[in-house]
């Protein structure tokens, strides 16, 4: 027989344990709004995933100003720049003089622990190790999902709003009726061979650069432990690459005249890294909202991914405060159009950097000379540069 779920209630329901979700219940219940959130992944699996670590000062100030009392000022590395590396030469771009502003490199997972320890100090309901299997009944003002719990226990969460934050392969966003959504969305012929390695900084800024052999973006994490990507096949095997090999192909990527040389040492995770762009829209259906890459994917080459996630957080957030302070439920009806415009700001963004960075197999010649002089027309002109750099430190008013 069927187990009878038990009943749980409260004002929000969150599926999702991931930045966007912790950073909504954060925020939710800083407010006094009494949220759940349910998390698939144990708390282990999720700190130890290797994922983003480019934060935009809004971000930053998120994390900062919000009580989490996380280390993102103290252990985050602040960077004014980023350097564009094409026919073998250096073009830095100098953010804050550009349009002073920074980003700050802190990775997620630093994040997650931060995010994580604060549900924990304040009492949060975090329930990991949990599978949201049903979404029920969002059409109505008693939305509900269910979750099964380590041991096999189902548990009905009944709630106001529900909330889904999880992730790119989101069940939520499946749940919407096809008839009221539309998905937008490219796919690219190529990937990023992603590695950890333990070797110094190969220079102060990350370095993106555009080769005839194809993308490579030398990015960091720490003064000892350096994170590298190079475009590859999407069907690229991880054990047909030793550290000798990849090296190889990273060096050959960045090399030049000036005989720039990266910094080397043990590889410690490599992974294969797929790309699309995905919009979501409307992102929300009845009384459930979509957030973060549950309603959008970008590819990594801007670094807009969490950014955005955190964006969505900021807007939802403000109109649940609102809905619940003053019973008005404006906001929460102009979500979906409110996130979507800096959505697809960075969209255009994430899209423009790859197709101006990568070389597609077999591209044509005059493709990629055209790309090489879009890289010359932004770095020999102060509106391209700050173009870039606006985009790339996020958008400040919207
Ligand atoms: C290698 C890599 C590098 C990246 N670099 C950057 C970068 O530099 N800057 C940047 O801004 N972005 C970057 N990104 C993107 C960034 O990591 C994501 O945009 C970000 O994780 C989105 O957060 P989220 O909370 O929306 O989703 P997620 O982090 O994916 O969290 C979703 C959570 O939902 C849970 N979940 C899923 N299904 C269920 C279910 N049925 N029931 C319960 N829980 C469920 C998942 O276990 C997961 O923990 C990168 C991504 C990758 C993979």
């Amino acid at each position: 027989m069927a187990q009878e779920p038990r009943i749980l209630r409260t004002k929000v329901g969150i599926i999702g344990g991931g930045p966007a979700g912790l950073m909504l219940s954060h925020l939710l219940s800083g407010a006094g709004i009494e949220n759940i959130v349910v998390e698939k992944n144990d708390h282990e699996t999720i700190r130890n995933t290797h994922r983003a670590g480019i934060l935009e000062a809004q971000a930053v100030r998120m994390l900062a100003d919000s009580g989490i009392e996380g280390r993102v000022l103290s252990h985050g590395d602040e960077h004014s720049g980023i350097d564009l590396r094409f026919n073998g030469e250096s073009h830095p771009l100098d953010f804050r003089e550009l349009v002073d502003a920074t980003v700050t490199l802190y990775a997620q997972n630093e994040i997650f622990v931060d995010l994580a320890a604060a549900r924990a100090r304040d009492g949060g309901d975090v329930r990991y190790s949990c599978e949201v299997t049903e979404i029920l009944d969002v059409e109505s003002n008693n939305p509900k999902f269910r979750f099964t719990d380590a041991n096999g226990a189902v548990y009905e969460v009944h709630a106001d709003i529900l909330v889904g934050a999880d992730g790119s392969r989101s069940f939520a966003r499946r749940q919407m009726p096809q008839s009221t959504r539309q998905d937008f969305k490219v796919s690219y012929p190529f990937a990023w061979f992603g590695i950890l390695t333990e070797a110094p900084k190969s220079a102060p800024e990350l370095i993106y650069a555009n080769s005839p052999h194809g993308f490579a973006l030398i990015s960091q994490r720490s003064d000892s432990v350096q994170r590298m990507y190079f475009q590859c096949d999407p069907n690229e095997n991880v054990e047909d690459w030793s550290d000798d090999r990849i090296f190889d192909e990273l060096q050959r990527r960045v090399a030049g005249p000036d005989g720039f040389e990266l910094k080397t040492g043990p590889i410690f995770d490599k992974t294969v890294l797929g790309f699309r762009s995905f919009v979501r829209e409307p992102l929300s259906h009845g009384r459930l909202f979509l957030i973060g890459d549950a309603g959008h994917t970008v590819p990594p080459t801007g670094a807009k991914g969490l950014n955005l996630a955190f964006a969505d957080v900021k807007v939802l957030f403000e109109a649940l405060d609102s809905y619940y302070s003053t019973g008005d439920d404006t906001l929460l009806g102009g979500y979906s159009q409110q996130a979507l415009k800096r959505i697809w700001k960075a969209q255009n963004f994430s899209y423009w950097m790859t197709s101006m960075l990568h070389t597609p197999v077999g591209t044509d010649p005059f493709m990629m000379r055209r790309a090489l002089g879009e890289l010359d027309s932004v770095t020999s002109s102060t509106y391209g540069q700050q173009y870039l750099a606006e985009a790339y430190t996020g958008w400040p008013n919207s």
